[in-house]
């Protein structure tokens, strides 16, 4: 080899957005994830030079469609980046839309980019010049998500590195859970919940249940700000179970969200990756995401409309943490209305409007006026697409031999070396917490 391979840092590493790591091997030079900085204190580096000549990247692979994990793929590309662009099938169809929506990018930017996708199933091996390999195996975050398992080497000299993307959580009803490995030489792990741990899953339905009867019962309507991508999905699966077995009236449902709309598509056309039970579904003619009285929503008129309804209706709205979307001129119409409930299923980051309302304020501003909360705020807090710290380090324990190295990052940075600590002294890894930049010789 021309020299040692190593792996360098290039974001999410003490803190949550931003993932980009180099692999450099031989000649050939592998970037995993390319992805945008989300988080205020870190967004200045976007607008930063790629800390390596775009051009000079050979291949990039994918874990997710998140744009906090391919968000940055439109400026690689515009930068000089000529190579393919791996990740799975579902990935290729969700990051097109994803990319396509974020007002941050340039469309003919994303366009570009969007064609330089080489969809590439679960469990097939691609090489990435002599001595690099790669393969995408389920990581049960969000449909098509993938821990990348890369080997550099070959025979005895071969060392494999495992990149667990974002990790997703066993036995959720959408997807499959998160593949095991049992052997790697290296283990790049996310941190995001690796301070905590979740609370159990069956009280979802129940929640919904009581919070949708509480408000319909007062005669008010539940608005849900929602992701687009697997929690809008979710929501939908659940609804339908209550919807059937008649655990809620007959409601008027809405997913207002082009976005929600085009990504449950998605979902309906690759019933072979989802939960066994919805591939049945599915197979059978009926989607695990519809249902009598719901109501997909993609003009800007229609969704108005829904203002005006009388009755109790429920809407499922962008963006998750109300900094944007259709939810804010839903809010602005309900928010006073005490009988009314805003329902968070979702993680609500400092800063936003989410936030603000989760944390108990009485006035907020929303589309540039004043409106005092009086509809009733709930949280269901069970629906992260993350592992947490059991499932994290459940996942790791797979591996019948320690790695000689397990990287600990995206996470806050708190949390990233509380983690990296645990992995040292409760389960005697040697273990780090990566700095921005750094960059590490694979031996
Ligand atoms: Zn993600």
């Amino acid at each position: 080899m021309a020299h040692e391979p190593s792996i360098t840092f290039l974001g999410a590493t003490r803190n949550v957005t931003g993932s980009r790591f180099l692999v450099h091997a031989d000649t050939a030079k592998v970037l995993v994830d390319c992805g945008l900085y989300q988080e205020r204190d870190f967004a200045a580096r976007n607008w930063e030079p790629f800390p390596v000549e775009p051009a000079s990247i050979d291949a990039v692979l994918l874990t997710h469609a998140h744009l906090d994990h391919c968000g940055y793929l439109p400026r690689l590309v515009r930068d000089g980046f000529q190579g393919p662009i791996y990740c799975t099938p579902p990935t290729a169809e969700i990051a097109q839309i994803v990319l396509e929506d974020s007002a941050r990018i340039q469309m003919e930017d994303a366009r570009a980019a969007v064609d330089l996708f080489e969809p590439v199933p679960y469990g097939e091996m691609i090489k990435l010049g002599r001595q690099v390999s790669a393969s995408f195996h389920d990581a049960g975050h969000i449909l098509g998500s993938a821990l990348i398992r890369l080997v550099i080497g070959r025979g005895s000299e071969a060392r494999t590195v495992l990149f667990s993307g974002d990790l997703g959580r066993e036995a959720t009803p959408l997807l499959r859970n998160p593949h095991l490995h049992d052997a790697a030489d290296y283990v790049v792990i996310e941190s995001t919940y690796g301070d905590r741990t979740h609370p159990p899953r069956p009280e979802v339905a129940g929640e919904m249940a009581r919070v949708i009867n509480q408000t319909a019962e007062r005669g008010g309507s539940v608005l849900i700000p929602s992701f687009a991508i697997e929690r809008a999905q979710d929501l939908l699966f659940e609804l339908k179970n209550l919807v059937e077995q008649r655990l809620i009236p007959p409601l008027k449902f809405f997913v207002d969200s082009p976005m929600a709309t085009d990504v449950t598509r998605v979902f309906e056309g690759h019933a072979e990756l989802l939960d066994p039970a919805l591939s049945q579904m599915l197979a059978e003619g009926d989607s695990p995401f519809r249902f009598p009285g719901l109501t997909f929503v993609r003009t800007s008129d229609d969704s108005k409309a829904i203002n005006h309804m009388p009755g109790t209706v429920v809407v499922i709205a962008g963006a998750g943490m109300c900094n944007g979307g259709r939810i804010k001129h839903h809010l602005a119409n309900r928010i006073s209305d005490p009988r009314s409930t805003v329902l968070f299923v979702g993680y609500q980051a400092k800063g936003t409007l989410g936030r603000t309302i989760v944390d108990g304020a009485t006035n907020v501003r929303i589309l540039g006026q004043d409106h005092e909360i009086h509809a009733r705020v709930e949280i269901i807090q069970s629906l992260s697409a993350h592992a947490d710290r059991v499932g994290l380090a459940g996942w790791l324990d797979a591996l019948k031999h320690p790695p000689r190295k397990v990287f600990v990052v995206h996470g806050d940075e708190s949390i990233v070396l509380d983690f990296a600590e645990h992995f040292r002294t409760d389960r005697e890894l040697d273990a780090e917490a990566p700095q921005y930049g750094q960059q590490v010789t694979l031996t």
